[in-house]
């Protein structure tokens, strides 16, 4: 993987997932709403957040897949 920046292939892959924190409060609050069905749509909406993107070790820029030339 090259760099769009500064065109230097000393880059890594990086994936993080947010699956916890954010889900576990829509749950709660959705429960408080809509009792156990607004649990299943707190779960569901970001269940599949993952954030994949590569760092530059280089210049330290963040970019997705599918720029490699
Ligand atoms: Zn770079």
């Amino acid at each position: 993987m090259i760099c769009p920046k500064c065109e230097s292939e000393n880059c890594h892959f990086v994936s993080q997932s947010n699956t916890t924190s954010g889900s576990f409060c829509d749950g709660c609050c959705g429960f408080i709403f809509l009792g156990p069905i607004g649990i299943l749509c707190g779960l569901c909406g970001k269940d599949t957040d993952v954030k994949e993107f590569w760092v530059c070790d280089n210049c330290g820029c963040k970019f997705q897949r599918g720029l490699e030339r």
